[in-house]
């Protein structure tokens, strides 16, 4: 799949294309890039409903920018952490891919500066990553009081999730 490939496909999507409203503002997902994590089949989302915030990892640090723009702009009061097995982000570690990023870049100070100054928040133990960011949201000060934030793991071989965290800030 490359991007050239999006118009024939988005072709054959448009013409039996029906407009959605938005139903419901919650839950805001945040999960992992990773093309094996589906959130709209495999939790049953459709599309005008919650929202979806994916980076690397599915890393709450990283998307607490959108976490507030859905609480404070959208309305949202449900985040749901979904990380998942096998994730890239259990190969590697910030340091080591602060290290490949210079080696990348020799004798660029800027680059080194800017690399430095960025925790890519690599996973040891996924169960433990999403505890420690259903955490991070608990202790935020930028989280609305009243929020309900559960945390989950899916299961790349047999595509189950396993909820291990829910709480109400
Ligand atoms: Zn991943």
């Amino acid at each position: 799949m490359t991007s050239s490939e999006f118009v024939e496909a988005n072709t054959k999507y448009s013409a039996t294309f029906e407009k959605q409203p938005i139903r419901a503002k919650n839950p805001l997902i945040i999960t992992c890039m990773d093309p094996r994590v589906q959130p709209y089949d495999q939790l049953g989302v459709k599309i005008g409903e919650g929202g979806i915030v994916r980076n690397a990892g599915g890393s709450a640090q990283e998307a607490i920018n959108s976490i507030v723009v859905a609480q404070h702009f959208f309305g949202t009061t449900e985040i749901a952490v979904f990380h998942h097995t096998d994730c890239g982000m259990t190969k590697f570690t910030t340091e080591w891919l602060r290290d490949t990023v210079k080696k990348a870049n020799p004798g660029r100070d800027d680059v080194a500066r800017t690399v430095d100054g960025m925790d890519f928040h690599h996973i040891t133990n996924v169960e433990e990553s999403v505890h420690a960011d259903v955490k991070f949201l608990v202790e935020n000060p930028l989280v609305k009081k009243g929020s309900k934030i559960t945390g989950w793991v899916y299961n790349v071989d047999t595509g189950k999730i396993n909820q291990v965290a829910d709480v109400l800030v």
